[in-house]
Protein backbone atom coordinates (compact mmCIF):
# COMPACT_ATOMS: atom_id res chain seq x y z
CA UNK A 1 0.00 0.00 0.00
CA UNK A 2 1.42 3.65 -0.65
CA UNK A 3 2.02 5.84 1.98
CA UNK A 4 -0.10 8.96 2.26
CA UNK A 5 2.20 11.73 3.42
CA UNK A 6 0.91 14.16 6.01
CA UNK A 7 -1.34 17.35 3.78
CA UNK A 8 0.80 19.98 3.17
CA UNK A 9 -1.09 21.70 5.57
CA UNK A 10 1.03 20.06 8.45
CA UNK A 11 4.21 19.60 7.05
CA UNK A 12 7.37 21.63 7.31
CA UNK A 13 8.16 23.47 3.48
CA UNK A 14 10.75 23.68 1.31
CA UNK A 15 11.34 25.83 -2.36
CA UNK A 16 11.26 22.97 -5.14
CA UNK A 17 15.19 23.14 -4.62
CA UNK A 18 15.23 22.54 -1.31
CA UNK A 19 15.36 25.74 0.87
CA UNK A 20 13.07 25.28 3.86
CA UNK A 21 10.93 28.28 4.88
CA UNK A 22 8.99 29.01 8.05
CA UNK A 23 5.69 30.01 7.33
CA UNK A 24 4.23 31.61 10.22
CA UNK A 25 0.78 33.15 11.83
CA UNK A 26 0.00 36.74 12.63
CA UNK A 27 -2.14 36.87 15.91
CA UNK A 28 -4.00 39.34 17.98
CA UNK A 29 -5.25 37.29 20.93
CA UNK A 30 -4.04 34.65 22.97
CA UNK A 31 -7.03 32.26 22.11
CA UNK A 32 -6.16 32.22 18.22
CA UNK A 33 -2.96 30.13 18.55
CA UNK A 34 -4.76 26.82 18.87
CA UNK A 35 -6.62 27.46 15.12
CA UNK A 36 -2.98 28.77 13.81
CA UNK A 37 -1.64 25.74 14.57
CA UNK A 38 -4.49 23.62 13.27
CA UNK A 39 -3.86 26.20 9.74
CA UNK A 40 -0.38 24.44 9.81
CA UNK A 41 1.54 27.61 11.00
CA UNK A 42 4.98 26.84 12.19
CA UNK A 43 4.84 29.22 14.80
CA UNK A 44 3.71 32.57 15.34
CA UNK A 45 5.91 35.49 14.33
CA UNK A 46 3.70 38.27 14.90
CA UNK A 47 1.45 38.61 18.08
CA UNK A 48 -0.25 41.68 18.31
CA UNK A 49 -0.48 42.29 21.91
CA UNK A 50 -3.01 45.63 21.90
CA UNK A 51 -6.02 43.82 21.70
CA UNK A 52 -5.35 42.72 25.66
CA UNK A 53 -4.82 46.39 26.48
CA UNK A 54 -8.01 48.08 24.08
CA UNK A 55 -10.90 49.21 25.30
CA UNK A 56 -10.78 48.81 29.12
CA UNK A 57 -10.19 51.56 31.89
CA UNK A 58 -6.85 50.34 33.13
CA UNK A 59 -3.66 48.26 31.65
CA UNK A 60 -3.45 44.40 32.05
CA UNK A 61 -1.29 43.00 35.32
CA UNK A 62 1.28 41.11 35.34
CA UNK A 63 -0.47 37.80 35.86
CA UNK A 64 -3.40 38.74 33.05
CA UNK A 65 -0.15 38.98 30.85
CA UNK A 66 1.58 36.37 32.14
CA UNK A 67 -1.27 33.76 31.94
CA UNK A 68 -1.81 34.91 27.98
CA UNK A 69 1.64 34.54 26.69
CA UNK A 70 2.68 31.63 28.67
CA UNK A 71 -0.80 30.28 27.30
CA UNK A 72 0.55 30.70 23.22
CA UNK A 73 4.22 29.10 24.28
CA UNK A 74 2.30 26.11 25.79
CA UNK A 75 -0.16 25.95 23.03
CA UNK A 76 2.88 26.08 20.57
CA UNK A 77 4.27 22.62 22.16
CA UNK A 78 8.32 24.33 21.33
CA UNK A 79 7.43 26.19 18.03
CA UNK A 80 8.94 29.67 17.60
CA UNK A 81 6.54 32.47 19.29
CA UNK A 82 6.93 35.98 18.72
CA UNK A 83 5.12 38.69 20.89
CA UNK A 84 5.41 42.12 20.24
CA UNK A 85 5.40 44.48 22.90
CA UNK A 86 2.56 47.35 22.90
CA UNK A 87 2.60 49.21 19.83
CA UNK A 88 -0.07 52.14 20.49
CA UNK A 89 -0.37 55.80 19.24
CA UNK A 90 -0.53 56.34 15.59
CA UNK A 91 -3.62 53.96 14.48
CA UNK A 92 -3.77 52.19 17.37
CA UNK A 93 -5.39 54.40 20.19
CA UNK A 94 -5.45 53.69 23.80
CA UNK A 95 -8.65 54.11 25.89
CA UNK A 96 -7.03 54.18 29.26
CA UNK A 97 -3.80 56.58 28.55
CA UNK A 98 -4.30 59.99 28.46
CA UNK A 99 -2.54 60.53 25.21
CA UNK A 100 -1.84 64.45 23.41
CA UNK A 101 -3.74 64.61 20.40
CA UNK A 102 -1.12 65.14 17.62
CA UNK A 103 -0.75 66.82 14.65
CA UNK A 104 0.74 63.97 12.46
CA UNK A 105 0.09 60.64 14.47
CA UNK A 106 2.42 58.11 12.72
CA UNK A 107 5.48 60.61 13.18
CA UNK A 108 4.55 61.42 16.49
CA UNK A 109 4.43 59.60 20.11
CA UNK A 110 4.31 55.83 19.34
CA UNK A 111 5.24 52.27 21.30
CA UNK A 112 9.10 52.55 21.94
CA UNK A 113 8.59 56.12 22.05
CA UNK A 114 6.26 55.79 25.18
CA UNK A 115 7.71 53.20 27.33
CA UNK A 116 10.34 55.39 29.24
CA UNK A 117 7.19 57.62 29.98
CA UNK A 118 4.99 54.89 30.48
CA UNK A 119 7.53 52.96 32.23
CA UNK A 120 5.40 50.92 34.61
CA UNK A 121 3.08 49.40 31.96
CA UNK A 122 6.27 48.34 30.04
CA UNK A 123 7.63 46.80 32.69
CA UNK A 124 4.70 44.88 33.63
CA UNK A 125 4.80 43.59 30.37
CA UNK A 126 8.34 43.04 29.51
CA UNK A 127 8.44 40.95 33.35
CA UNK A 128 4.84 38.63 32.23
CA UNK A 129 7.03 38.11 29.21
CA UNK A 130 9.94 37.35 30.87
CA UNK A 131 8.36 34.90 32.91
CA UNK A 132 6.28 33.21 29.99
CA UNK A 133 9.79 32.40 28.76
CA UNK A 134 10.17 29.69 31.29
CA UNK A 135 7.02 27.40 29.29
CA UNK A 136 9.15 27.64 25.91
CA UNK A 137 11.41 29.91 23.62
CA UNK A 138 10.12 33.30 23.51
CA UNK A 139 11.57 36.05 21.19
CA UNK A 140 10.26 39.54 22.41
CA UNK A 141 10.25 42.34 19.76
CA UNK A 142 9.44 45.94 20.11
CA UNK A 143 7.94 48.24 17.19
CA UNK A 144 8.59 51.34 16.04
CA UNK A 145 12.70 51.80 16.85
CA UNK A 146 14.02 54.48 14.61
CA UNK A 147 17.54 54.88 16.46
CA UNK A 148 19.96 52.71 17.93
CA UNK A 149 19.38 54.26 21.41
CA UNK A 150 16.24 53.08 21.40
CA UNK A 151 17.39 49.47 20.72
CA UNK A 152 20.61 49.82 23.59
CA UNK A 153 18.08 51.10 26.13
CA UNK A 154 15.72 48.17 25.25
CA UNK A 155 18.57 45.78 25.48
CA UNK A 156 19.43 47.61 29.12
CA UNK A 157 15.97 47.19 29.91
CA UNK A 158 15.30 43.39 29.17
CA UNK A 159 18.59 42.13 30.97
CA UNK A 160 17.79 44.14 34.02
CA UNK A 161 14.08 42.95 34.51
CA UNK A 162 15.38 39.74 33.69
CA UNK A 163 18.10 39.93 36.27
CA UNK A 164 15.52 40.87 38.90
CA UNK A 165 13.27 38.45 38.19
CA UNK A 166 15.83 35.53 39.17
CA UNK A 167 16.98 37.55 42.13
CA UNK A 168 13.08 37.02 42.91
CA UNK A 169 13.48 33.34 42.31
CA UNK A 170 11.51 33.98 39.33
CA UNK A 171 11.98 31.66 36.40
CA UNK A 172 13.15 33.09 32.78
CA UNK A 173 13.73 30.91 30.21
CA UNK A 174 15.50 31.39 26.91
CA UNK A 175 14.34 34.46 25.35
CA UNK A 176 15.68 36.51 22.48
CA UNK A 177 15.30 40.20 22.30
CA UNK A 178 14.49 41.45 18.35
CA UNK A 179 12.83 44.70 16.62
CA UNK A 180 10.09 45.48 13.90
CA UNK A 181 12.11 47.08 11.04
CA UNK A 182 9.29 49.75 10.43
CA UNK A 183 11.30 52.95 10.10
CA UNK A 184 13.62 53.38 7.40
CA UNK A 185 16.79 54.38 9.24
CA UNK A 186 16.79 50.83 10.86
CA UNK A 187 18.56 50.01 7.51
CA UNK A 188 21.99 51.77 8.46
CA UNK A 189 21.45 50.39 12.21
CA UNK A 190 21.29 46.84 11.56
CA UNK A 191 25.14 45.77 11.94
CA UNK A 192 25.45 48.01 15.12
CA UNK A 193 22.18 46.71 16.24
CA UNK A 194 23.51 43.49 16.55
CA UNK A 195 25.43 43.86 19.56
CA UNK A 196 22.32 44.10 21.53
CA UNK A 197 19.49 41.57 18.95
CA UNK A 198 18.93 38.51 18.18
CA UNK A 199 16.45 39.20 15.28
CA UNK A 200 14.47 41.61 13.85
CA UNK A 201 11.48 41.70 11.04
CA UNK A 202 10.04 44.01 8.58
CA UNK A 203 7.07 45.45 9.13
CA UNK A 204 6.09 46.03 5.40
CA UNK A 205 2.76 47.58 6.26
CA UNK A 206 4.41 50.86 8.47
CA UNK A 207 8.18 50.22 6.33
CA UNK A 208 6.03 51.11 3.54
CA UNK A 209 4.10 54.10 4.57
CA UNK A 210 7.50 55.87 6.13
CA UNK A 211 9.64 55.22 3.58
CA UNK A 212 7.12 56.13 0.76
CA UNK A 213 5.78 58.96 2.83
CA UNK A 214 2.38 58.26 2.56
CA UNK A 215 -0.49 57.82 5.35
CA UNK A 216 -0.96 53.85 4.98
CA UNK A 217 -5.30 54.80 6.15
CA UNK A 218 -5.45 57.88 3.78
CA UNK A 219 -7.29 56.99 0.50
CA UNK A 220 -6.04 59.89 -1.30
CA UNK A 221 -2.63 58.83 -1.55
CA UNK A 222 -3.47 55.32 -1.80
CA UNK A 223 -2.30 54.59 -5.07
CA UNK A 224 1.18 55.62 -3.60
CA UNK A 225 1.19 53.40 -0.86
CA UNK A 226 2.64 50.56 -2.73
CA UNK A 227 5.02 47.73 -1.52
CA UNK A 228 5.29 46.62 -5.23
CA UNK A 229 7.06 50.12 -6.05
CA UNK A 230 10.75 48.90 -7.29
CA UNK A 231 12.90 51.07 -4.94
CA UNK A 232 10.24 49.78 -2.01
CA UNK A 233 11.51 46.14 -3.41
CA UNK A 234 15.63 47.44 -3.31
CA UNK A 235 15.11 48.78 0.04
CA UNK A 236 13.76 45.38 1.71
CA UNK A 237 16.27 43.03 -0.37
CA UNK A 238 18.86 45.60 0.99
CA UNK A 239 17.80 44.89 4.78
CA UNK A 240 17.28 41.30 4.35
CA UNK A 241 21.03 41.21 3.12
CA UNK A 242 22.55 44.13 5.70
CA UNK A 243 20.58 41.64 8.59
CA UNK A 244 21.91 38.35 7.25
CA UNK A 245 25.31 39.70 7.15
CA UNK A 246 25.23 40.86 10.53
CA UNK A 247 24.46 37.57 12.20
CA UNK A 248 20.57 38.69 12.59
CA UNK A 249 17.71 36.07 11.94
CA UNK A 250 15.00 37.72 9.55
CA UNK A 251 11.42 37.95 8.83
CA UNK A 252 8.49 39.50 7.63
CA UNK A 253 5.11 39.94 9.17
CA UNK A 254 3.46 42.77 6.94
CA UNK A 255 0.48 42.02 4.83
CA UNK A 256 3.05 41.73 1.94
CA UNK A 257 3.49 38.17 3.23
CA UNK A 258 0.45 36.90 2.51
CA UNK A 259 0.17 38.34 -0.67
CA UNK A 260 0.83 35.63 -3.16
CA UNK A 261 2.12 37.59 -6.15
CA UNK A 262 4.82 38.89 -3.42
CA UNK A 263 6.06 35.61 -2.93
CA UNK A 264 8.55 35.34 -5.51
CA UNK A 265 10.03 38.46 -4.78
CA UNK A 266 10.32 37.56 -0.95
CA UNK A 267 12.51 34.61 -1.32
CA UNK A 268 14.36 36.01 -4.25
CA UNK A 269 15.43 38.33 -1.18
CA UNK A 270 16.39 35.08 0.52
CA UNK A 271 13.91 35.66 2.88
CA UNK A 272 12.94 32.18 5.10
CA UNK A 273 10.68 33.35 7.31
CA UNK A 274 7.38 34.69 6.60
CA UNK A 275 4.29 35.72 8.66
CA UNK A 276 1.02 35.93 8.05
CA UNK A 277 -2.81 36.02 8.49
CA UNK A 278 -3.76 32.18 9.22
CA UNK A 279 -5.93 31.75 6.06
CA UNK A 280 -3.20 32.46 3.72
CA UNK A 281 -0.63 29.73 4.84
CA UNK A 282 -1.85 26.38 4.15
CA UNK A 283 -1.80 28.65 0.09
CA UNK A 284 1.78 30.01 0.39
CA UNK A 285 2.96 26.68 1.27
CA UNK A 286 1.77 25.49 -1.75
CA UNK A 287 2.91 28.26 -3.97
CA UNK A 288 6.35 27.67 -1.87
CA UNK A 289 7.09 24.23 -3.28
CA UNK A 290 7.16 25.20 -7.44
CA UNK A 291 9.54 27.84 -6.78
CA UNK A 292 13.56 28.14 -6.99
CA UNK A 293 15.55 30.42 -5.28
CA UNK A 294 18.04 31.04 -8.46
CA UNK A 295 14.65 31.97 -10.56
CA UNK A 296 13.18 34.34 -7.70
CA UNK A 297 16.78 35.97 -7.00
CA UNK A 298 16.73 36.80 -11.72
CA UNK A 299 13.03 38.16 -11.15
CA UNK A 300 13.87 40.23 -8.41
CA UNK A 301 16.46 41.89 -10.17
CA UNK A 302 14.02 42.29 -12.95
CA UNK A 303 11.20 44.07 -10.72
CA UNK A 304 14.21 46.44 -8.97
CA UNK A 305 14.46 47.27 -12.61
CA UNK A 306 11.17 48.63 -13.22
CA UNK A 307 10.27 51.45 -13.97
CA UNK A 308 6.88 50.95 -11.57
CA UNK A 309 4.57 48.59 -9.64
CA UNK A 310 2.50 48.06 -12.58
CA UNK A 311 5.37 46.94 -14.24
CA UNK A 312 6.71 44.84 -11.51
CA UNK A 313 3.19 43.13 -11.10
CA UNK A 314 3.54 42.12 -15.15
CA UNK A 315 6.51 40.80 -14.53
CA UNK A 316 5.22 38.82 -11.80
CA UNK A 317 2.25 37.44 -13.33
CA UNK A 318 4.25 36.23 -16.26
CA UNK A 319 6.60 34.28 -14.07
CA UNK A 320 4.35 32.61 -11.92
CA UNK A 321 2.12 31.71 -15.08
CA UNK A 322 5.58 30.07 -16.20
CA UNK A 323 5.61 27.77 -13.36
CA UNK A 324 2.66 26.35 -14.32
C1 LIG B 1 3.67 46.39 10.02
O1 LIG B 1 3.77 47.59 10.23
O2 LIG B 1 3.96 45.85 8.92
C2 LIG B 1 3.17 45.48 11.07
C3 LIG B 1 3.19 44.16 10.91
O3 LIG B 1 2.66 46.05 12.18
P1 LIG B 1 1.21 46.72 12.29
O4 LIG B 1 0.49 46.42 11.01
O5 LIG B 1 0.61 46.13 13.51
O6 LIG B 1 1.57 48.17 12.44
MG1 LIG C 1 3.67 48.36 12.25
Amino acid sequence: IAQRSAPLREQQVSTADGTRISVLANIALAVEAQSVFAHGADGVGLFRTEMLFCERSEAPDEEEQYQAYSGVLRCAAGKKITIRTLDIGGDKPCSFLDLPAEENPFLGYRAVRMYPQFHDIFTTQARALLRASAVGPLNIMVPMVATLAEIQWLHGQFQHIAQTLLQENIPVGEWHLGIMVEVPSTLYLLEKAANYLDFVSIGSNDLAQYFLACDRGNPYVRHLYDYRNPTFLALMRDITQRAQAAGLAISLCGEMAADRQMLPLLIGMGLTQLSMAAGAITPCKEALTSLNVGQCQQLLETAIGCESGEQVLEYVEQFIRSQS
